[in-house]
Order: C-alpha cells, then structure tokens, then sequence
C-alpha cells in the first residue's frame, strides 16, 4: 500500500457566490436551534454546565441538549473551566476538528480573562479563550448559574439568526430609574 499525490480537482468557490436570502435565513434558523455542543468541561464551570443539561433546567427546551462525544459532530464549544497552558493546546485541536459553522462560548470567568487565578507572576493560566480562539458569547461568573448559560445560547442563536426569541429582561435598577449600582 502506498499514497499518492492528488492534484487539486476544482477552485474553491466563495461562499458568497450565489445566495439565496430565503434559504439563507431558513439554514440558519435551523442551526440557531439545533446547536450541538462539543462533550468537553475542564474544572468547576463545567458542573454547572452538565445541570444545565439535566432535568430542572431542560437545555432540550432550545434544542442544544444535544452534547456530543466527538468533535467532528459539534458546532458549538463551551469553554468551561480553567484553562491552563497544558490544555490549550488541547482545546485548539477540538475547535480545528469541529466542522464550519461553528461558535464558541466561553462559560465563567476563568474562560473570560482567567478569574481568580489571575496574579503577577502567574505561569500556568492562559488568561482567557479569545487569546487563542474566536470567542462570540462570553457568560460571566465564578460559575455561571445554568440560566446564564441558556441565557448564553439564546444570545448565540440571537447572533446566527438575526433574531431573539424573548425581549431581554432589563434589570430592574433601570427599571427603577436609578443608576447607581
Ligand atoms: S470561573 Fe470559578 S467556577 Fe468557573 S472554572 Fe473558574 S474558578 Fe471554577
């Protein structure tokens, strides 16, 4: 057995070539609500992303419950957890392998900037996702509740379709007409 160099069969075609506005907007409804994360956690924010799967919060309800075992069959990464300079790599890896389109989450605020294990002199913490991947929805919290998390993946499918399912809550200081917080 042996291999054998192929030379390449056509020129890409861009994406933008033909587009079709209807289908478009239909695609991508489709995907916005049926994201299937990558089965990944990597310290104590991954917790509260497994009960977000589980019954009491019900994921399913926004059509992401759907966590899969490899990266090939995900399109959305949930950075959640510590990332330390010896996973990274690692992590790089899953995000290459998943498929376009895809999205990342960066769950908590060790996966926003590091978190608690940010100090001079640190040598062991990347501080933060988007310094090696393209972070679209950063969930704040040390950890996030599991509504964080939803309300996360609401403002995901928010970014894909243009479109959100409910009007955001304001908080109620505004409400209030108050701005000292
Ligand atoms: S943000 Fe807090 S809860 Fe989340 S991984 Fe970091 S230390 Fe743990």
């Amino acid at each position: 057995m042996g291999t054998k160099d192929v030379p390449p069969s056509i020129d890409t075609i861009p994406s933008s070539f033909v587009q079709f506005a209807i289908a478009d907007k239909v695609i991508a409804l489709g995907r916005a609500n049926s994201l299937w994360p990558l089965t990944f956690g990597i310290a104590c924010c991954a917790i509260e992303m497994m009960c977000t799967g589980a019954a009491r919060f019900d994921l399913s309800r926004f059509g992401a419950e759907v966590f899969r075992p490899s990266p090939r069959q995900s399109d959305l990464m949930i950075v959640a957890g510590t990332i330390s300079n010896k996973m990274a790599p690692g992590i790089k890896t899953l995000y290459d392998q998943m498929p376009e389109p895809k999205w990342v989450i960066a769950l908590g605020n060790c996966a926003i900037s590091g978190g608690p294990f940010v100090f001079e002199g640190q040598y062991g913490i990347v501080e933060g996702a988007d310094k090696f991947l393209p972070v679209d929805v950063y969930v704040p919290g040390c950890p996030p509740r599991p509504e964080a998390l939803i309300e996360g993946i609401i403002e995901l499918e928010h970014k894909i379709t243009g479109w959100r399912r409910w009007p955001k809550v304001k908080p109620e200081w505004r409400e209030s007409g108050s701005d000292e917080s």
